[in-house]
Formats: C-alpha cells, sequence, structure tokens
C-alpha cells in the first residue's frame, strides 16, 4: 500500500484540502512553494507509464480538481503549476501518481537549468 493510499484509508494524517469519489488532494509535507498540494487518484496507479485508456477519465479529474482547488485556495487568476513527476529522471519517489500544485509566488522555468550541449 503506498503512503497516498494511507492517507486516502485515513491510517496516516493529511491536511486535506479537496475531496470527492474520485480524487483526494491535501498539502505536500515539504512545500516548495507557499502553497504546494497534491492531488491524487483515490485508486493507487504507480507512474504515468501505468496509466490504461479505461483510465483516461480518472486522470482528466486530477485536472478538474487542481481548477476548483486553485479558484478555492484564490490562485486561478495569478496562476500555479501542476506537474506530475514519473519514475527517477523525473523526480518520483512516491509510486502512486499525484498532480503537484504549486503556487503562491512567480515560479522558476526552465526546471532543467545545466547546459544541454556545449556551445
Ligand atoms: P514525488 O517526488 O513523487 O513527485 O512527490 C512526492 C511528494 O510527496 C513530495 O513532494 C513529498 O514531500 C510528499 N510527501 C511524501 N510523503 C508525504 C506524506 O506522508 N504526507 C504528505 N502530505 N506529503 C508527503
Amino acid at each position: 500500500m503506498s503512503i497516498f493510499s494511507k492517507i486516502i484509508a485515513r491510517e496516516i494524517p493529511a491536511d486535506i484540502v479537496y475531496e470527492d469519489d474520485y480524487v483526494l488532494a491535501f498539502r505536500d509535507i515539504n512545500p516548495q512553494a507557499p502553497l504546494h498540494v497534491l492531488i491524487i487518484p483515490k485508486i493507487e496507479i504507480a507512474t504515468i507509464n501505468d496509466v490504461t485508456e479505461a483510465q483516461e477519465q480518472l486522470v482528466g479529474k486530477l485536472f478538474t480538481a487542481a481548477a476548483r482547488i486553485a479558484r478555492q485556495e484564490g490562485v486561478a487568476e495569478d496562476g500555479y503549476r501542476v506537474v506530475m513527476n514519473c519514475n527517477e529522471h523525473g523526480g518520483q519517489t512516491v509510486y502512486h501518481i499525484h498532480l503537484h500544485m504549486l503556487a503562491g509566488k512567480p515560479l522558476g522555468w526552465p526546471p532543467y537549468t545545466e547546459k544541454l550541449k556545449e556551445a
């Protein structure tokens, strides 16, 4: 069982900001922006690579939840970023897919700052 499934089961606590039949969202324990919320499906899907066609609608619900949470948290107009990490190079550490929602200040871009090739 992933640590996020334990949060869904209320076996470990979390600061929940949104919940419906399919999706749960809670504040990241180690925030990387003034607002950092994780939006997860209530079923365990390990990585983006494991998403099936039958789950396309469910994954879409992560985005409609993001827009709803952005309005609720007052960041919809100023803007925000959602990102989903996949596997080691993507920086994934919890193998239960989740959208990171980051907001509350202008965010840096791009995330990869090393030179891609020598000039
Ligand atoms: P990933 O690295 O997989 O993209 O993101 C995992 C995120 O989950 C990290 O930002 C980490 O801080 C967060 N996280 C890990 N364990 C917990 C926890 O028990 N509770 C909460 N709220 N966030 C967690």
